[in-house]
């Protein structure tokens, strides 16, 4: 298995506008309160990605509780809500109607640090055998930048956005991209969900249906926030990248790993590619509670060893933004 080490230097402020963050997570609060209106949902009993039933408490957020698996670390949401509680969420939600706009998602940094790199990270991977259809289809498709960024690449025979978000029509309409809703005797070569899996009411569930779409040794491209990552393990409920109801199930390595390849995945490339934890730490120094080593390292010094540390965090996969590159097996 491969393991990418990236050293791109950006500020998490490039790819996460901190004004148009803390207003997305307003707006997100309020959802909440208007959307649910105090329902949380249903429980679970099983761990969503190695199926255990032990676990303990680990924070709660907006009235939403997380567990963690005892035995492969995944964090969880539960109670949670239903799939049509989601549906509705996701339907009328100001908050991810305004994060995934142009407004937001169109800026130079973002389309360059992030849909730039999952384009090049994708045209990088792929190899077609001969009896492949050479065609790709990006599951629950939100960001625009993205769209043009793969129409760009002309790579595919054909393109499909499954289940789009409102946010990516006008994109859409502008390039060589079919919209599907639904999909019978259709299989694709490669597939991408980008920042999707962690959303749904049974991840596993969605990760079977991508199965059931690839062609035998078809890719999928999948990146998503990681329980293992050393900021969300430090920061827990401060981490500003756990938002609920959306990151329901945050991935460990060894849960997503187990997932995957009890489905019939062969994993090809599994990286934590995140550049960002300890700055991300810095900045909320007063939130957590550190170890005296790892305090020295982020408060008393300088940047080398702290590029240094970063680096070792990729390499441990221990960054908290992981990215993984799968292959159906026949
Ligand atoms: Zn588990």
């Amino acid at each position: 298995m491969k393991t990418r080490i990236i050293k791109e230097k950006y500020k998490i402020e490039e790819i996460r506008p901190q004004e148009e963050y803390n207003k997305y997570i307003q707006l997100i609060k309020d959802d909440i309160e208007q959307i649910f209106n105090d329902n949380a949902g249903t429980f679970i009993k099983q761990c969503p990605a190695c199926g255990s039933r032990e676990s303990s408490f680990k924070f709660s957020k907006y009235g939403f509780v997380y567990r963690e698996c005892s035995t492969c670390s995944t964090i969880y949401m539960t109670p949670r809500p239903t799939i049509e509680m989601l549906h509705n969420f996701y339907a009328n939600s100001k908050g991810v109607k305004y994060w995934n706009s142009s407004y937001v998602q169109n800026t130079k940094s973002r389309i360059e640090n992030v849909y730039k790199t999952r384009a090049r990270w994708i045209k990088e991977s792929i190899e077609f055998s001969s009896n492949s259809s050479n065609s790709y289809l990006d599951y629950y498709p939100k960001y625009s930048p993205f769209i043009e960024e793969i129409s760009n690449l002309k790579l595919f025979n054909k393109l499909v956005a499954y289940k789009p978000f409102e946010s990516v029509m006008q994109a859409i309409s502008k390039s060589k991209f079919e919209i599907r809703t639904s999909i019978i005797d259709e299989k694709f070569s490669v597939i991408s969900a980008f920042e999707v899996i962690d959303r749904f009411f049974d991840p596993k569930d969605a990760l079977k249906t991508i199965y059931s779409l690839l062609e035998d040794n078809g890719l999928l491209f999948l990146s998503t926030t990681s329980a293992s990552g050393f900021d969300i393990q430090y920061l827990l409920k401060n981490a500003k990248n756990i938002i609920p109801p959306i990151n329901m199930t945050i991935f460990s390595i060894e849960g997503i790993t187990k997932a995957l390849t009890e489905i019939g995945f062969e994993i090809v490339e599994m990286s934590t590619p995140g550049t960002l934890d300890l700055q991300i730490i810095e900045k909320q120094i007063k939130d957590v509670q550190l170890p005296k080593f790892l305090k020295d390292i982020i408060t008393n010094r300088d940047n080398s060893v702290k590029e240094s540390f970063q680096e070792f965090l990729q390499r441990a996969k221990l960054s908290s933004y992981m990215t993984i590159l799968a292959k159906k097996r026949k």
